[in-house]
């Protein structure tokens, strides 16, 4: 059982709620609660990162890092011009987790498994005095007049205690995830909802005979989708060329060729970006692939007129125009132009390069559906980040309701930004909490 009055009360017990409740109540908030209507607090931090977590990334500028939210974007400045990456590692190192930068700006646990964040952010939590009730969910919410809530909490099946309790909260922070229980409660306190859509997902290109290929991974690439459909403004940071008819989101990196499809991050990149226009289109559109990622069209045929002079005996199947493009696709594409592998370099015509040095600059897939698996399952929608007041998290229609996480409709790219957003958000929400109480103390 809960107290029936309490100063602050979280739901949901993820990264964003944990870190509110931490922040909140090592500020001086009060009692905090948090309520989890699982048995596993942090569910999403354990398998996050392949086990390992990604806990955020080097990329120290809050001008450059809202450029990494499809959904956000500009709007999160202020959020991360108090509280962004750096701040994010140097909170960690003071609670007992170094984190380790990898090659790609990508930060880890030194330890290398996501349980040693979730040990600190428990112990943190612990240490602070936030008390953690599992198997108990937040079902109903309704701000009183005098200020304040009414809360109705409801315990998971098969419990000994009462299964229903009311409440009042001082304060309360909604910090449920992609869950529609917390859609439902923001939407209850007066809040609209921009409808949930996947993002950072994969591409699924069935049938292609790319998908021989699977494995294959080619970096850097350059990719573009093209789809008919106009739906929704170019999201902040989204490179979007101009032209009337189809809209192009683009986007360079490493790309995974797999058994159904495309992946790798600048596929996911791709995606998240994507997200709206794409889910709007019903997942079909047209994929382009420059796999010579920024070489131009008079380097490639400065590598094949060097070919054709200097390797011309060679069979095109044993020498490659440069040595970086991978062999197996090399292969495809001279398949796919009908070229025999065992040609000579020197005979080979100039129709025949023009059509090879048009298929590594410009493949063209079709995108039949989205991919089964993403590396990071992230929803795009939720409340509209001009609904809450960015300093505090707090709600501009509900006062001392605050909204953290991915609750909100902010969503960043694979690499460690979307845990990012919920340390920023949370610990702002936090701030702001115990800041209101000494206020009125
Ligand atoms: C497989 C996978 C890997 C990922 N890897 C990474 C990564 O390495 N780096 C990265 O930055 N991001 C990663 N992400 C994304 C990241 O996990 C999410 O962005 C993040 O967990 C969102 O945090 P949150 O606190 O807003 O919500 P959640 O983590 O979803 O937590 C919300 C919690 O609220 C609880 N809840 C819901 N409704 C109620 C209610 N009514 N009452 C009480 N409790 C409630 C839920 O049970 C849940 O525990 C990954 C996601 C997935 C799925």
């Amino acid at each position: 059982m809960l107290p029936e009055r309490v100063s602050v009360l979280v739901a949901g017990a993820g990264p964003a709620g944990m870190m509110a409740a931490i922040a909140a109540a090592e500020a001086g908030a009060g009692d905090v609660h948090v309520l989890e209507t699982t048995a596993e607090p942090l569910h999403k931090v354990l398998i996050s990162g392949g086990g390992r977590c990604n806990v955020t990334h080097a990329c120290w500028d809050p001008r450059a890092l809202v450029g990494h939210y499809p959904r956000g974007g500009q709007a999160l400045r202020g959020a991360f011009s108090r509280f962004a990456s750096g701040d994010a590692v140097a909170w960690f190192e003071a609670h007992g987790l170094e984190l380790v930068e990898e090659p790609d700006g990508r930060l880890f646990p030194r330890a290398n498994r996501s349980t040693a964040v979730i040990e600190v952010l428990r112990n943190a939590a612990t240490a602070a005095g936030v008390q953690l009730h599992t198997g108990v969910g937040l079902r109903q919410a309704l701000l009183l007049d005098a200020g304040g809530f009414d809360l109705e909490l409801r315990r998971s099946a098969g419990q000994q205690q009462q299964q229903q309790q009311r409440l009042f909260a001082q304060r309360l922070v909604l910090a449920t995830g992609s869950h529609p229980s917390g859609r439902q409660l923001a939407a209850q306190l007066g809040h609209r909802l921009v409808p949930p859509v996947p993002s950072l997902f994969t591409l699924s290109l069935a049938g292609d005979p790319l998908l021989q290929l699977a494995g294959l991974a080619v970096d850097p690439v350059a990719v573009e989708l093209r789809l008919a459909a106009q739906e929704c403004p170019p999201p902040p940071g989204a490179s979007r060329a101009a032209g009337p008819l189809a809209e192009r989101f683009r986007q360079q990196g490493p790309l995974l060729v797999t058994h159904w499809g495309l992946s790798g991050p600048a596929i996911l990149r791709l995606t998240a970006f994507a997200a709206r226009a794409l889910h709007a289109a019903s997942y079909r559109a047209e994929l382009r692939v420059n796999w010579t990622g920024n070489l131009s069209h008079s380097d490639l045929e400065q590598y094949f007129g060097q070919a054709r002079q200097q390797q011309a005996r060679r069979q095109l199947a044993n020498w490659r125009p440069w040595p970086e493009l991978p062999k197996r696709l090399w292969w495809h594409l001279l398949q796919h132009c009908g070229i025999d592998l065992q040609c000579r370099w020197a005979d080979l015509s100039k129709q025949q390069q023009q059509a090879l040095i048009s298929s590594l600059r410009d493949s063209r897939y079709t995108v039949t559906g989205r991919g089964p698996f993403g590396e990071e399952f992230v929803t795009a929608g939720g409340v509209p980040l001009g609904e809450v007041n960015i300093a505090s998290m707090e709600s501009r229609l509900c006062p001392g309701l605050h909204l953290v996480g991915e609750l909100l409709d902010v969503d960043g790219i694979t690499g460690g930004f979307n845990f990012q957003h919920c340390w920023s958000s949370g610990w702002l929400a936090g701030q702001a909490i115990a800041a209101a109480r000494q206020q009125l103390v």
